[in-house]
């Protein structure tokens, strides 16, 4: 029997999502129907509602949704609740609560996406010294698991110092490391090993005020974000000597654990890397999820 999932947002039409899973559901069998569905930015919870009403079982959530679908859930998973975004929901299949919200489960998978791909990249974290750029929901979510792998150092610096400081406060408890915050316009001018950006300045193509003493001999930088080319910041850290890395590695593998969440199955994520790669159109947009 086919089962319907989707991944909502606003604006969604380039969403790479659908060829992800409808990818994944080829290699493993699973017999899913996967579409992007456009929310107006008023009407995320009539939009689940009607989607579940129609036997959707599960949807992934893009921008600018992730925060109202964490709202929506009954249940969170322990790294949705840490993240304070959802990025999957779970719909029960034997429910259709009239009660949108009474039955729903939210986790988050962009933390396991992002430290997959590391892997992947072969980059090691223990006892590394970190720089993470940003303090959005993205950082919000791969905080803990980034923790987990114990740096020796992880730095958050934002353009708003609070926020980032307010981040590191939240999560001071699972640090076993030096966990510290700055302004972008005061990091140290020391190297790091690896920098991650998760700010959204490189979707409008903006280069960040680094000092170039950020990059050592052996730093790797890393963007969240991707595009047809390099990004700005990859750009930024290439010529100083990094190697460096976009996110689009990270949509594939936090998709592939959503749909385990969904599934059961955990897909092989190689072909699917290779297949985006290359897909033509992929980076007409330049939006993620
Ligand atoms: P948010 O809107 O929650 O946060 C945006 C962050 O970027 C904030 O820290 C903000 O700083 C900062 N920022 C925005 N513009 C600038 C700028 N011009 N200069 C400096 N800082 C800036 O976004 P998310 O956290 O959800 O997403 C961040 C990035 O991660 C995006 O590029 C997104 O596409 C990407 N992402 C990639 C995923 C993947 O699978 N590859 C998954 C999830 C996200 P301030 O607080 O000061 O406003």
């Amino acid at each position: 029997m086919t089962v319907r999932y989707g991944v909502i947002g606003n604006p969604i039409a380039h969403s790479r999502s659908p060829l992800i899973h409808r990818a994944f559901a080829e290699q493993t069998g699973v017999d899913l129907d996967y579409m992007a569905i456009l929310a107006p930015l008023d009407g995320f919870n009539a939009t689940v509602a009607q989607f579940r009403s129609e036997g959707g079982l599960g949807l992934n959530v893009t921008v600018p949704f992730k925060a109202e679908a964490f709202a929506l859930c009954a249940t969170l998973s322990e790294r949705a609740q840490r993240a304070g975004a959802v990025n999957t929901l779970i719909f029960p299949a034997d429910s259709r609560s009239s009660d949108v919200s009474s039955d729903i489960r939210g986790d988050n998978t962009d933390g396991v996406g992002l430290l997959r791909d590391l892997a992947f990249h072969q980059i090691q974290l223990k006892g590394k010294k970190v720089l993470l750029l940003g303090a959005g929901g993205a950082s919000r979510g791969v905080l803990a698991p980034l923790l987990a792998e114990r740096p020796a150092r992880l730095l958050i610096a934002n353009r708003r110092a609070a926020t980032a400081e307010q981040l590191a406060t939240d999560f001071q408890d699972l640090a076993d490391t030096q966990l510290g915050a700055c302004a972008l316009d005061t990091l140290p001018a020391e190297p790091f090993d690896l920098i991650i950006n998760a700010t959204s300045a490189s979707l409008s193509g903006k280069q960040l005020p680094l000092p170039d003493a950020l990059i050592g001999q052996n730093t790797t930088v890393y963007d969240m974000a991707y595009g047809r080319a390099p990004t700005v910041f990859m750009q930024w850290g290439a010529a100083l000597g990094a190697t460096a890395f976009d996110g689009l590695g990270m949509l594939v593998e936090q998709a592939a654990e959503s749909f385990y969440l969904w599934h059961g199955i955990r897909p092989q994520t190689d072909h699917v890397r290779d297949l985006l790669k290359g897909s033509a159109d992929l980076f007409g947009a330049s939006r993620l999820g």
